[in-house]
């Protein structure tokens, strides 16, 4: 866990801006950010949403994802908000993935790449918001879940979801406004923004018809009875393996290829 932190005596109160601008303030400088990004990967335009960090969804998230899942409050003892964004890929890379016979390699740099903006997002904004007196708390965008249950204590996508970013589809993954392919990341901030909504339902409504994610997958991981981790963590280890001469790459994404990967 990452935190920044200036003491209320250090707040520049002059530089605050009002509510609204804040969220503009931050959507801005992600999307911003995004379109500088160095490396091979190419990203559409990132979403981004806001939350309550005294939603009652956070504490309901403790029955979903396990007991030891964290509460905003415990990253940041005075949080305030939470915000969550979405850094989409885009279709080609989408596209290379589905028709590649295992997983491509364009796909595995990508993971490895974005897991690394992810991290240069939460600690550029961090020290941006301090410039205006905020304190912030964010997590890694992976490895950050016990490696036997493979629980994370903060899931990114539960929260993302609470943040208004999407719902879910057969695949366990958030399927925002610009579909599922792409990267995840989440910060707490000690100061009010004003929430994002949410869509009314929790689940995609296309899956019902669609089995594309669990007919595609190497491994059969995903059935009637949702996501079996085990046997998806251990075919993301089979890949790492594979690809041993780029850093950790413990990715598969094919069920991030279908209909919904893209929107
Ligand atoms: S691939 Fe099809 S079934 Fe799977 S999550 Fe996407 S829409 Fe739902
Ligand atoms: S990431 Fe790969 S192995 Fe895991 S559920 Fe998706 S398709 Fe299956």
């Amino acid at each position: 866990m990452y935190v920044t932190k200036k003491s209320k005596h250090e707040r520049p109160c002059l530089r605050l801006e009002s509510v609204h601008n804040m969220e503009k303030l931050i959507t801005d400088f992600i999307t911003r950010r995004v379109s500088h990004a160095a490396g091979g990967t190419t990203y559409r335009e990132p979403l981004v949403g806001f939350a309550r960090a005294g939603d009652p969804l956070f504490q309901q998230l403790k029955a979903v994802a396990g007991p030891e899942h964290l509460l905003p409050e415990d990253l940041l003892p005075e949080a305030r908000s939470v915000v969550a964004f979405f850094v989409p890929f885009d279709r080609e890379l989408v596209r290379v993935n589905r028709l590649h016979p295992y997983v491509a390699r364009e796909w595995a740099l990508a993971y490895i790449e974005t897991n690394r903006l992810l991290e240069d997002i939460c600690g550029e904004l961090a020290g941006e918001l301090a410039g205006y007196g905020i304190n912030v708390a964010w997590q890694l965008p992976t490895h950050n879940f016990d490696q036997q249950r493979l629980v994370a204590a903060w899931s990114h996508k539960h929260v993302a979801y609470i943040c208004g970013l999407g719902t879910f589809g057969r695949h366990t993954m958030l399927i925002t406004a610009r579909g599922c392919a792409g990267r995840l990341g989440t910060l707490v901030l000690d100061y009010e923004l004003r929430p994002s909504s949410r869509p009314e339902q929790r689940f995609y409504e296309k899956c019902v018809k669609c089995h594309y994610c669990s007919e595609i997958c190497p491994v059969q991981a995903l059935g009637e009875h949702g996501l079996d981790k085990q046997l998806c963590y251990q075919y993301l280890l089979e890949i790492d393996a594979y690809y041993a001469d780029l850093p950790v790459c413990d990715v598969c994404g094919k069920c991030a290829t279908g209909p919904c990967a893209v929107r």
